[in-house]
């Protein structure tokens, strides 16, 4: 199934008094939503007992959990002691998650810092495969690891490189954050074949697995250096509008967990864009 949710709470959600996010999935569920992307972008600090809560509240209201991996981790790194940190995070991400009872970790793959972009990427691919062993030998096997790609050049994470990365396992996937794509591209999507493109890049690299891929989708403030800043699905000056991917999808019969990270508006937005999936149903 074809899952929309928000990335952490709407603003909305706290301005109608909520505090909690144990009462999310009941918010969530009746907007019409059925994702949420936690945000463990600053660290991994839920207990064990507030994730059984999470999972039981998301069964109860049929939401399921994905989370986003903390901002820190960096596997393009030359500091074999920020890697270390970084394999650490991703452990603690899939411990808590599995708890959640979700199945998806969204992953930053690193930063080039002073490499050559070459070797920041060569890095990253070793140590996923690297991550791959410790996923398995942990008892993860059945979780889907979401490297995204990134709305600056300084980051690790094309299309390309991306697609290239979820060749190593069948536990990878992409995450398509199609904002990033057209910051990084100068706007490059704008039509139904535009976003042909990027998606048959996916299903090239992987085959049927792509169907099955991470979706973040906001419209996004860009310049020179891409990725400025997140906006709400009323922009109209940036975009990329939704409806030409939409069409892809349906054309594709794909199964994607679609998470909206507008700016204050991600619930709504969320909503928004399972509507234009559904009116070309
Ligand atoms: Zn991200």
């Amino acid at each position: 199934m074809i899952r929309f949710g928000p990335a952490g709470n709407s603003e909305s959600f706290y301005n109608q008094g909520y505090t909690r996010t144990a009462e999310a999935p009941k918010w969530i569920n009746q907007m019409g939503l059925n994702a949420f992307e936690y945000p463990f972008v600053r660290g991994v600090n839920m207990s064990d007992d507030t994730a059984l809560i999470l999972a039981e509240q998301a069964k109860l209201y049929n939401i399921e959990f994905s989370v986003h991996s903390p901002y820190y981790v960096n596997f393009a790194s030359t500091n074999e002691e920020l890697v270390l940190k970084s394999f650490n995070y991703i452990m603690q991400c899939l411990h808590t998650l599995k708890i959640m009872g979700g199945k998806r970790i969204v992953i930053h793959s690193g930063s080039l810092t002073k490499q050559m972009r070459i070797d920041a990427y060569n890095n990253v691919k070793k140590r996923f495969t690297e991550l791959i062993e410790m996923v398995y030998s942990g008892g993860y096997g059945d979780m889907l690891l979401c490297p995204e790609t990134m709305g600056r050049t300084s980051y690790i994470g094309s299309v390309d490189e991306i697609v290239e990365i979820c060749k190593i396992d069948k536990c990878i996937v992409p995450t398509f954050d199609f904002g990033h794509i057209n910051a990084i591209t100068n706007g490059s999507l704008k039509t139904k074949n535009d976003f042909r493109k990027v998606i048959d890049k996916a299903f090239d690299a992987i085959g049927e697995r792509a169907k099955n891929m991470h979706i973040h989708f906001s419209k996004i403030e860009y310049g020179l250096k891409g990725e400025i800043r997140h906006l709400t699905m009323a922009d109209t000056i940036y975009g990329p509008e939704f409806a030409p991917l939409a069409e892809i999808l349906h054309e594709y019969k794909m199964t994607p967990f679609i998470i909206s990270e507008s700016g204050g508006t991600m619930a709504e937005d969320a909503l928004l864009l399972k509507q234009i999936y559904e009116s070309i149903k």
